[in-house]
Parts: C-alpha cells; sequence; structure tokens
C-alpha cells in the first residue's frame, strides 16, 4: 500500500524542516533526508550574513507548536538575526524536536517510481515512489506515498558569464573567484579582499550586501575598493525600494549600498555582460561581450542568481516553465520578466502540482531561477502541501499568508534601458505595456514605510516582491514591462 510509506522530504533547510512540521501536525509520517550534517546546512553556509527578516516571519507556525511543546521560546519578534542564529535558535531545536524523522548525512541522488521510469504510464500511481540516496553506509533506496523536494538552490550558483554560461576562463580562475558573499569577519576572507580591488557581478541583495561589507572594509583599509558589475545599462532600481519596501531592513540595505557608491568605495560598470575572464600578472581582466575590457582586479564575486539542480529529477514527470524552471502554474506568478511589485500571492499545492502526482518542489527551489523567495512563501507552501496530502483539499486552498512587497515595482529592473525611460520604470512612473497583472494596491511602494535603523542586511538577487499589495496607490490592474530579471546569488 502506497499510503504506508513515509512522505520523503528532501533537505532539512526552512522549508525541508516546516514541510515535516506540516505534516507532523496532520498525523502523516514523514522522513526528511538532508544531506548535510546539520540542519540548516546551506543556511550555514551564508551564517555570517544577517537576515532582512524579522524573527517572526522566520518561523512556521507548525514548527512552532511542535517546538513549544518542548519549552522553547520563539527569539524576540523585531530582531534580525543572522543565519547562524537562525540555524542555532531555531533549525536545530526544531530537526531535534522531529527527532528520527530526520536523517543526516544522506543525499538524495534520484527519484522515481517503482519499477516505472518516467515513461511507463500503466499502474503508475498506484506505486510508491522510491528515493535513492547516498550516505556513509552507501546506496539505499527507500519508498514513499509522496516526495516533497525542499532541496533548496543554494548549491547551483550561476556563473559569471552574461550569457548564463560560464564566462570563457571562468572555471580556470576559480582561486579568484567566488560565488559567495565574502565573510569578512574570516581573518582569510579578509586578506583577500583588504587594500585590494574586488569586482562584484549581480544585481540583487547579495551584491548589494557584498558591497556594503567592502566598503567597510574600505573605510579601515585604504586602497580596497569594489567595481560593481551589471548587465543592466543604468543603476535603476537595483539600490532596491528604500523607505517603500515593507521590509524596512530590506530597503535599508539599498541605501547602504548608495552610500557607499556616493563615498566613492564602489565604481559602477553599467551595460557589461561578462564574457570572458583573462588572467592578467596575477589578476583578473573580465571582458564582456564586444570586447570591452574591464580595468584589472584582483579578485571577483559572482552574484549572479541560483538554479535549480534537477539532475536527480530525471525520472519524475515534472511540469517545468521553460524559461524560469518553476512549476508551470507557480512561474506566471514570480516571473521577474513580467511581474511588477505586489502581484505574486501565497501559493499551495495546486500551483506546485506536477504531472507526477504526489511529488511537489516547495521552498527555495519551487521558484526555479525567479527571485524574490522568502521563507514565509515556503511555510504558506508547507502548509497547504501537507493539507492536500492529508486529504483536506479546502484547507489546501485556502490562503492563510500576507506578503511583504520590495517597494520596487517591476520587481527585476533594467537591463538596457536608456537613462530617460528610467523613471518611467520605478514605482510610481508610468509603466510601458506588456504584461496584465491584478494588483491589489495597498499604498505599496508609493506609502512610505520608514527606513528604520536596522542591521547590515542580507539577500540575494533573487528575491523580490512576493506580496498581496500592489505597488502604486490605485488599485486597478498593472501593466508593466521588464527587461532583466534580477538573479539571487
Ligand atoms: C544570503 C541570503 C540571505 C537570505 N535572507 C533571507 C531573509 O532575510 N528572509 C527570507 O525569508 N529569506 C532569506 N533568504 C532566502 C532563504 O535562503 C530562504 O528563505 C531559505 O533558506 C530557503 O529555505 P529552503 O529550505 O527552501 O532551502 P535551503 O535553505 O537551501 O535548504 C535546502 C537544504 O537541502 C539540502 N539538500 C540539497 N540538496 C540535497 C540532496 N540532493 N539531498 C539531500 N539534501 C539536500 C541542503 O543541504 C539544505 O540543507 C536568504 C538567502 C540567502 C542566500
Amino acid at each position: 500500500m502506497v499510503a504506508n510509506h513515509p512522505v520523503v522530504v528532501i533537505g532539512a533547510g526552512p522549508v525541508g524542516l516546516a514541510a515535516a512540521a506540516e505534516l507532523t501536525e496532520r498525523g502523516l509520517p514523514v522522513l526528511v533526508l538532508e544531506r548535510g550534517a546539520t540542519a540548516g546546512a546551506a543556511v550555514v553556509e551564508w551564517g555570517h550574513v544577517r537576515l532582512f527578516s524579522m524573527w517572526r516571519d522566520l518561523v512556521d507556525p507548525a514548527a512552532e507548536k511542535l517546538l513549544t511543546a518542548t519549552g522553547w521560546r520563539r527569539p524576540g519578534d523585531e530582531g534580525y538575526p543572522t543565519g547562524r542564529e537562525w540555524v542555532d535558535s531555531y533549525l536545530t531545536p526544531l530537526a531535534d524536536a522531529l527527532g528520527e524523522r530526520v536523517r543526516f548525512g544522506v543525499e538524495v541522488t534520484g527519484v522515481s517510481r517503482l519499477g516505472r521510469d518516467r515513461v511507463v504510464d500503466a499502474g503508475r500511481e498506484e506505486q510508491p515512489f522510491t528515493v535513492r540516496v547516498r550516505g556513509d553506509a552507501g546506496e539505499e533506496r527507500l519508498l514513499a506515498r509522496a516526495v516533497v523536494d525542499a532541496s533548496g538552490t543554494w548549491g547551483s550558483p550561476s556563473p559569471l558569464g552574461g550569457d548564463g554560461l560560464p564566462a570563457l576562463g571562468e572555471e580556470a580562475a576559480t582561486e579568484r573567484i567566488s560565488h559567495r558573499i565574502p565573510d569578512l569577519s574570516d581573518e582569510g576572507t579578509r586578506i583577500r579582499h583588504a587594500g585590494r580591488v574586488t569586482a562584484v557581478v549581480g544585481s540583487g541583495h547579495s551584491a548589494l550586501t557584498a558591497l556594503v561589507s567592502l566598503a567597510a572594509l574600505a573605510e579601515e583599509n585604504p586602497g580596497t575598493k569594489a567595481v560593481w558589475v551589471l548587465r543592466r545599462g543604468q543603476v535603476g532600481d537595483a539600490f532596491g525600494g528604500g523607505a517603500d519596501d515593507q521590509l524596512a531592513a530590506r530597503g535599508a540595505l539599498g541605501q547602504r549600498a548608495k552610500a557607499a557608491v556616493e563615498a566613492g568605495h564602489v565604481e559602477v560598470v553599467t551595460g557589461f555582460r561578462t564574457a570572458e575572464v583573462r588572467p592578467d600578472a596575477g589578476r583578473l581582466v573580465l571582458v564582456g561581450e564586444g570586447g570591452r575590457a574591464l580595468e584589472p582586479v584582483d579578485e571577483a564575486v559572482a552574484l549572479t542568481g541560483f538554479r535549480p539542480d534537477l539532475s536527480f529529477l530525471s525520472e519524475v514527470r515534472l511540469g517545468l516553465d521553460s524559461t524560469l524552471q518553476a512549476p508551470v502554474e507557480l512561474a506566471p506568478l514570480i516571473d521577474p520578466n513580467v511581474h511588477s511589485c505586489g502581484t505574486v500571492y501565497p501559493h499551495g499545492a495546486k500551483e506546485l502540482s506536477h504531472p507526477e502526482e504526489g511529488f511537489f518542489l516547495a521552498g527555495m527551489k519551487s521558484y526555479g531561477r525567479a527571485p524574490t523567495f522568502l521563507a514565509l512563501t515556503g511555510y504558506e507552501q508547507a502548509r497547504s502541501v501537507a493539507a492536500h496530502l492529508a486529504g483536506d483539499h479546502e484547507g489546501a486552498a485556502r490562503v492563510e499568508l500576507t506578503l511583504p512587497e520590495t517597494g520596487v515595482c517591476g520587481g527585476s529592473g533594467l537591463f538596457e534601458e536608456p537613462e530617460a525611460e528610467a523613471g518611467s520604470a520605478g514605482c510610481c512612473g508610468t509603466v510601458p505595456e506588456a504584461v496584465e497583472e491584478p494588483a491589489t494596491g495597498q499604498g505599496g511602494c508609493c506609502g512610505g514605510l520608514a527606513v528604520s535603523e536596522v542591521p547590515v542586511l542580507s539577500l540575494d538577487d533573487n528575491r523580490t516582491a512576493s506580496s498581496e499589495s500592489g505597488c502604486c496607490t490605485d488599485a486597478s490592474p498593472q501593466k508593466t514591462e521588464l527587461a532583466e530579471p534580477n538573479r539571487i546569488s
């Protein structure tokens, strides 16, 4: 009987563990498979970065119930944890509370149906899933009634190349090219950047975070400089929504990056699509399409987004959007080419489903290459998928979440838009026509949340706005045209 097997969740990150808590609350057996040694193994890797979400937005409701029963209390709502603190104060206790439902050190290497490859129709849905894992004890095959793949995208950062492929010479220069936000509290990393020139490639929150950190280093170490390399023709809204961002810390990040540029610690290069990386006497020269070469730099940090690893899902019948690699029903809601701030609404089992009944992508991975993923979104996905698997279809369809918007209408910013049009792509300007999107306008980016004093933040190119509310003040449908999607990094 398929129903006798557990639901297998891939990944013990924030969303995988939330899914386990939601399934447990509904009385369904669950097994979480995590390749790392700890809960939140991916978050640990960016543990030095402070989140722009407050504690109250970082704890899944079912997880909180489970934890509260153990005597756990949520840290102060208004605080902004670092990634490390999120892991230590929430994800680790949650994994402990889930106990044997979570296995560490096991990597999922394949998912299929028992005795059926992706081609075979006959009896397909009556067969359990087979989940192939590799760990210290060797290979194993587990059976599952359903699979929730919450394995994130952290393991597959996008390359430097402006066309999405590694730039020529990129792979040979890995010693000087990183795809992570530098942790300047680490002495070795600090030495790599202090008094030197670093190219920061990418336009999202991770790039902004890197610029802010490098600018702080420059205050103490003369000669430290960042070169901010953007594909878009102008900076445009790359500094984010500022005071109009409903996540104040996220809005403030852009303002800090702007200040770093104004202070002269950051040189901005726009309209540059990296095609090649050439070694140059121990330094690197970035060469753009068309042959334009930048001044040599000592290091390059590519914060150009992430992409989903679909390699272990080859035997599953996925329904993925050809652009974003996100589930087909979800993709139009999150496509940075077309959606304006405030148009991504919470979603669940229906939007996450695939032709393969019982298989779901959830969390960061469900967004494919789209930006703007928030843990809150993932928690709502987890709740809905758990309800669906428990047979509560009314509960699965119900939306129980309100998401904050970025204050950047047109979300993704500009590609090669001329200066004169810059204003028109902004929040409150006249927006060029293209794709019609419903928006429920609540003041949005034209409203005015004060930028509070917040810690230096985080995040990636990818996330922008998941929100229930519109960008401009009217509630009429908006039409926006975007050129270059932001990328997570
Ligand atoms: C720098 C940075 C700052 C961020 N700040 C915020 C913020 O302020 N607010 C916010 O809401 N979100 C923020 N995010 C987004 C954040 O990443 C997500 O909200 C959250 O981590 C997504 O959780 P997840 O469980 O989907 O994926 P992940 O956290 O990536 O977890 C996936 C897990 O799956 C495991 N895994 C991967 N492949 C396999 C496999 N084959 N087999 C078994 N296990 C596997 C990984 O080891 C990992 O533990 C930030 C992201 C970054 C990178």
